[in-house]
């Protein structure tokens, strides 16, 4: 079944029309703004909306969004897994309430006992002994690089071509048409060609990753263990342990970035999959809305570190933030771990994205779509190719941003929010099976509009 162009340009106008329509007061308030923000919106990707203007946010409460001109929607984003586990999980606004209200203090330059709490509690779940924290994944793996670049007095990092790890300076290379590691496409003021700190390899691709491992100057392979930045791929039997291997035949580390595959599982796809990483970053979801995040280090890479002298690690030496490991920011990564994204919650959130995954699957073949649906535990994503995409180049090139869109507007104006960036689906301990199935509902009737 192909896909008619010229009527898939036309419903995209009216999906657009009839959201300006519905949404009066976000776009005057995203009007007002445009006189006093960088691209009229507090963070520039904020302008990465399918209709046109942003929808404003009025509250938000488990997996239900309430936008300012008084819409509910049923919320598959869950801020891009910053808010996994659900908008405002009644432990983490107790835990944060007493923090900082009643106790007071989250800037104070002090530690609390609540960090070995997390610190523990992330080990028991990564299998890393000790912990370090941030406020973003960007900054555990900026922070990560300069460790095993200190650790191995190596300069490259060795990442998956389409990653994303955040705006992380060696992490924006690619690997071009003809093979060639290249720049990406729009890489904003590169402090140097990322080709000159980096090396790039598609994923699921062993052969690449031990020629460009050879050259024996890679310091770390920062991975995640299943792309989740460019639709879901998957590793391929046996690719993963080929990885580890290799990385430790040529004196490479290997960070596992868990940051949105802890969808896998409590520990991620490093416990799910009985991965062996020596450094394990996180962020967003940890701290159910709060800003935090963190690297885990084994007890080897902790003590090659300790054992060097000269590291500056306690003042201007490149790692670490003022506000990096506050008493506001473990308080809500305690609750969160402790009473909210818990072992039992994981299951059960596991259980409604296969609910998910089949209903897309099931729209997929009644209308013989060319399309695929890919899960990695609570989270599934669907492409615009089948069958799925095997490495990062060949999901890139099955990208469409006008189907995007067309969906995107299609289930906002009908009360279902999916990720921007993304065909993403994401399921919290709030989300409920009535909510997976307006999505099928809604999205069954996005593909007849467009093939019928
Ligand atoms: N790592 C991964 C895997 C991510 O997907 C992202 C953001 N999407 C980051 C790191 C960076 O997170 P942040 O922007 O919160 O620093």
């Amino acid at each position: 079944m192909m896909i008619d162009r010229t009527r898939l340009a036309r419903l995209l106008d009216r999906e657009r029309a009839a959201f300006r329509e519905r949404n009066p007061r976000s776009a005057a308030a995203y009007e007002q703004a445009r006189g006093h923000l960088f691209g009229g919106v507090p963070m520039t990707w904020m302008n990465k909306t399918a209709a046109g203007f942003p929808l404003y946010l009025a509250e938000a409460h488990g997996a239900r969004v309430t936008d300012l001109d008084c819409h509910e929607y049923v919320d598959l984003c869950l801020g891009d897994t910053g808010a996994m586990a659900g908008h405002s999980p009644r432990a983490t606004v107790e835990a944060v309430a007493d923090r900082f209200g009643r106790l007071g203090g989250a800037t104070v330059m002090m530690p609390t006992e609540d960090a070995a709490w997390v610190g523990a509690e992330l080990g028991r779940r990564f299998g890393l002994p000790y912990w370090s924290f941030s406020l973003t994944a960007t900054d555990a793996n900026r922070w990560a690089i300069r460790l095993a670049r200190a650790i191995t007095g190596r300069p490259k990092i060795l990442v998956n071509s389409y990653c994303y790890h955040g705006s992380v300076d060696e992490v924006l290379i690619v690997v071009g048409p003809d093979g060639e590691q290249v720049s990406r496409e729009g890489n904003v003021g590169a402090p140097v060609d990322p080709t000159v700190t980096s090396r790039v390899v598609e994923f699921n691709d062993l052969p690449s990753l031990e020629r460009e491992l050879a050259y024996g100057d890679v310091a770390a392979v920062l991975m995640e263990p299943a792309l989740t930045n460019i639709g879901i791929v998957l590793p391929e039997p046996g690719y993963l342990e080929g990885v580890r291997e290799l990385t430790r035949r040529y004196g490479s580390l290997l960070i596992n970035d868990e940051t949105h595959t802890l969808s896998a599982g409590p520990g991620g796809c490093t416990k799910a999959w009985d991965l062996h990483p020596d450094i394990v970053t996180i962020g967003k979801a940890i701290g159910g809305g709060i800003p935090s995040g963190g690297y885990g280090l084994s007890a080897e890479v902790a003590a090659r570190i300790e054992a060097m002298e000269g590291l500056d690690l306690v003042d201007m030496g490149g790692v670490g933030g003022t506000l990096a490991g506050n008493a506001l920011s473990v308080a809500a990564m305690r609750a969160t771990l402790e009473h909210v994204l818990t072992d039992d919650a994981f299951a059960a959130m596991t259980e409604l994205a296969t609910r998910f995954t089949k209903g897309v699957q099931e729209v997929i073949d009644a209308y013989g779509l060319p399309w695929s649906v890919t899960q990695l535990g609570a989270r599934a994503e669907y492409r615009f190719t089948s069958p799925a995409p095997r490495d990062g180049g060949e999901s890139n090139a099955a990208g469409d941003p006008d189907l995007d869109d067309y969906l995107h507007v299609y289930l906002a104006n009908r009360g279902v929010l999916l990720t921007p960036f993304h065909n993403m689906a994401l399921m919290s301990p709030a989300t409920t099976e009535a909510d997976v199935d307006l999505h099928h509902e809604v999205f069954a009737a996005a593909v007849a509009d467009l093939v019928s």
